[in-house]
This record gives C-alpha cells, structure tokens and sequence, in this order.
C-alpha cells in the first residue's frame, strides 16, 4: 500500500486538528498539530520574558531557539500525540488564550519557521502523515498528494473555539475570542514569510455546516482515491 501525504491547512479554529486527528486514526497515520509547535515557542517565549503586553524581545528569542526542543508523544488515554517542550509536557498549558495572543507575532519570525519546518518536513520523510497548519501545503510539503483548505466564517470559528475554552473551564468572554481570531487571521495571512494562502491545488472545504463526520467522510473519500491497496 502506497503511504501519501495529506495536509491541511486553513485559518484559525475552522477545527482542522479535530478532524485531522481522526483521519489520521482511520488510515493509522502520524498526526503533527504544527500549530502546537508555534505555540510551544511562543510559551517558551512568554515563561522566560522574551514577549510581553508591550514588548517582544525578537533578537533574544532567536539567540535562543538552540536551547527550545519540541516533542510528541503519544497519550493513549487521550488517543493523540501531546507536545512537549524540553521534556515537559505543556499540551494544556499552550491551550489559552495568553499563548494564542502571543502566537501569531512569533509565528512571523523567518529565524522561528526555519526551525519548525525542518522538523515538520523530517516528520514526514516517509509519508503516511496528517499534517495541519498553515503553510503545510505550501511551503512545507509542497508536493503532498492531499491538499485540504478549511474555510468557515469567523463568528462559526469564534462560536466554536469559545466553547472549547468554556468546556475546558477557561473564564473569558465570546468578544476576545472573537477578536483573537480575527486578529490572528490577519497577521497570519498578511505576513511576509509564509503567508496563509490557499495552494492552486488545493481543495477548499467550507465546514460552516458540516458536521465532523461529514467532513471525515469527505476528507477520507477523497484520500482512499490517492491510495493504491
Ligand atoms: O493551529 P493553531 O491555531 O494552534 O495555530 C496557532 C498559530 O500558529 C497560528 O495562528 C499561526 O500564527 C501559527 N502557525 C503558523 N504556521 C503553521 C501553524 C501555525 O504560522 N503551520
């Protein structure tokens, strides 16, 4: 059986890892959140001051990306690959709403995305990868056999990531969401180096109201056609 390639890119809280994770599970695939690994940056960055409300030491980060090492692991009980940054589980700690203000801002350093994309790129040398992010299709594997683009309209993704961070016990109102992840989308779609665009061969997918599954659905038709048996 051929193993391909499938990534999955879109902007923020249109609830690609959620279906990624899942269509991963169902072609046993290696599922890589690198959204996670932007963030796990971006918390280093905030626990040693390198970035704050009014400041954002860049040249510092930078000095000091030698010294951040990212990984996953599996949770079985969880049944998907939680991060680590130098060892130390942080899969729930870069989940706030603190990490997802910062992240976009580190996420436009050049020094910052080399790193990252080396890693990405390693990760799925031998294929049989769900990859989601932003720039996956595009500059990371730009000959992967699947390109997905998620689209849904900001107040879905807003409505959707609020009650995520209500349901995980989080105290925060709807309009910060909101302007979080417009604010995101922004900066995410405007930077210089990687910019978040949809591939010219890739398939854009608006999941406003589709249901996960039917979005699994489609998502594995459409890869069961790229692999042979
Ligand atoms: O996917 P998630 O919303 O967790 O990503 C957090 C942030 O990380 C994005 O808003 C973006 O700034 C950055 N990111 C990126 N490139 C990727 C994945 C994430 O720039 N491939």
């Amino acid at each position: 059986m051929n193993k391909i390639i499938i990534a999955i890119d879109g902007f923020s809280s249109t609830g690609k890892s959620t279906v990624a994770k899942q269509l991963a599970k169902r072609f046993n695939y290696i599922y890589v959140d690198t959204g996670a690994m932007y963030r796990a940056v971006t918390y280093f960055a905030l626990e040693n001051e390198l970035i704050g409300a009014d400041f954002f030491d860049e040249k510092a980060l930078i000095h000091r990306l030698g010294d951040i090492s990212i990984t996953f692991k599996f949770n079985e009980v969880a049944g998907f690959a939680e991060v680590y940054l130098n060892g130390k589980n942080i899969e729930a700690a870069i989940r706030t709403l603190r990490v997802s203000k910062y992240v976009s801002p580190v996420a436009t350093l050049s020094a910052v995305r080399r790193k990252l994309v080396e890693q990405q790129q390693l990760m799925g040398k031998d294929k049989g990868i769900v990859m989601d992010g932003r720039d996956i299709g595009t500059v990371v594997f730009p000959d992967a056999e699947l390109k997905i683009f998620m689209t849904a309209s900001a107040e879905t993704r807003a409505k959707r990531r609020y009650k995520e961070l209500l349901d995980r016990g989080h105290n925060l109102s709807y309009d910060d969401v909101l302007e979080n992840v417009t604010t995101r989308d922004r900066i995410d779609s405007t930077r210089e180096d990687s910019p978040l665009v949809k591939a010219a061969d890739a398939i854009e997918i608006d999941n406003s109201d589709l249901t996960i599954e039917e979005q699994l659905e489609t998502l594995t038709g459409l890869a069961k056609e790229l692999i042979r048996y």
